[in-house]
């Protein structure tokens, strides 16, 4: 693809090119809503039964689910000393209440890929035990925590493409149910991930390439041994599904803490974007439970706008980063994604409202901030939700689509949700290393 040319096609994203942080705003927003979706809310609600249905096992195999009685999610927390801390040093001066949904604390993984990755294996671990006579739909998953049901897996593999988060949620999962297991780490996965998920049992391979071209091998090996299921974070809707439940859940824990959302009172979240997956399908959720009350914009880096550009051009999978001229190597490693999914941009098509990209120079002071004003960790992939609530009042674009979505007068009452997704299995040094 030829980047002059890209320029003269689309001039929207010249800042894009430039590495300046913007916003980009979807222009097909809610316009095509009679699109026919390959999904609807009864698969979500299906993914829901399907982890509950688990939830015996997972609560057995990891004991620190047992005060959520095996349910893996994460709290949603109100910060208002970092929502004080934005006003003061970043001048926005945002009305309406902060959130921060904390999958950065997820169980078992500490990341959002605990959505995900961890109902995806679990899914395949149902067809294959139904399958074989292991189990019934009526019996209690516990008995898959066996040193029986352990054998029989362990005939099966299950591999996977990552940056290192996805890796760490399937590899974890998978080998405690007894799985061989094989990662295949991108040159952006952190040295860390990689032992963890050693320590485990689980084989990893590493690339000197990036995150497209592990997750390209990855199924390559994987589909030439039929004893081995792919777990497809460009293609997957199981991934997605098990993504979207978090929207029931967000809207159960917004009850709780009665929080409204209706036309009166809009919700905005915030999420950090890779190949799109995980955003992609909690946004997807979240318009499924909220509609138009909910309004769901992307973050991604400056260096690695994958999912920008790719829908931006309408080319999804057909564009990649480095055909701008961009390196797509960013410190947030969980976004150093450069091709995104075009399943996800293609759902996306109607219901997205709009990325900000981020600046990689910012995402460790945002990271410092939550850390000194609420006492809370998170990795700089999941500080980049901060770059779209500090930076919205400085595009004028935004007041756009404030005007054009009615949301003038209502923004005041809007509710504003960082999705934090991933921190909590940082190693302490790193952590202080990112800290200080
Ligand atoms: C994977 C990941 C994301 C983005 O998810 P995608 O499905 O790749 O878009 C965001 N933050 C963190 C910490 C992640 O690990």
């Amino acid at each position: 693809m030829n980047k002059d040319k890209i320029m003269t096609d689309y001039p929207q994203l010249e800042q894009v090119i430039n590495l300046t942080p913007t916003l980009w705003l979807n222009p097909n927003y809610r316009e095509q809503r009679t699109n026919k979706s390959t999904i609807d809310f009864n698969d979500i609600l299906d993914a829901e039964k399907r982890l509950k249905r688990f939830a015996p096992f997972i609560m057995e195999a990891f004991p620190e689910t047992k005060d959520a009685n095996g349910i893996i999610e994460s709290e949603l927390r109100a910060i208002p000393a970092m929502q004080d801390y934005i006003k003061q040093n970043y001048n926005s001066d945002f009305s309406g209440k902060l959130y921060l949904k904390m999958d950065s604390h997820l169980p078992i993984a500490g990341s959002v890929k605990a959505r995900g990755g961890i109902y995806e294996v679990l899914k395949h671990t149902e067809e294959l035990a139904l399958e074989h006579g292991l189990l019934t739909k009526e019996d209690n998953y516990n008995q898959l925590n066996t040193e029986k049901a352990k054998e029989f897996f362990s005939n099966y593999k299950i591999q996977v493409g990552s940056t290192g988060n996805l890796g760490l949620s399937i590899g974890i999962i998978s080998a405690k149910i007894g799985y061989q297991v094989i990662v295949h780490m991108s040159s952006d996965a952190k040295q860390w991930k990689k032992d963890l998920l050693r320590t485990k049992g689980v084989k990893v391979i590493e690339y000197e390439d990036d995150y497209n071209a592990a997750v390209a091998n990855g199924r390559k090996e994987s589909d030439a041994d039929e004893y081995s299921y792919f777990i497809d974070d460009e293609n997957s809707i199981d991934l997605f599904l098990g993504y979207a439940v978090a929207a029931l859940r967000l809207k159960k824990q917004l009850e709780e803490k009665n929080v409204t959302v209706d036309s009166a009172n809009p919700l905005f979240v915030y999420i950090p974007c890779g190949v799109g997956g995980a955003p992609g399908g909690i946004s997807y959720g979240l318009k499924e439970v909220f509609g138009d009350d909910v309004h769901c914009f992307f973050v991604e880096p400056c260096p690695a706008p994958a999912m920008l550009v790719g829908m931006a051009t309408g080319k999804h999978n057909a564009i990649d980063v480095k055909d701008i001229g961009l390196s797509g190597l960013t410190i947030a490693d969980g976004l150093a994604v450069s091709r995104p999914s075009k399943l996800v941009g293609k759902l996306m098509e109607s219901r997205l409202s709009g990325i900000f990209t981020a600046d990689d120079n910012n995402l460790e002071n945002y990271l410092k901030a939550l850390l000194k004003t609420e006492n809370i960790f998170i990795e700089p992939s999941a500080a980049a939700s901060f770059a779209g609530i500090i930076n919205k009042n400085n595009y004028a674009k935004l007041q756009n689509y404030l005007e054009k979505q009615q949301l003038i007068n209502k923004i005041k009452n809007a509710t504003h949700i960082a999705w934090a997704t991933g921190g909590k299995l940082v190693p302490a040094e790193i952590k202080a290393d990112l800290s200080n």
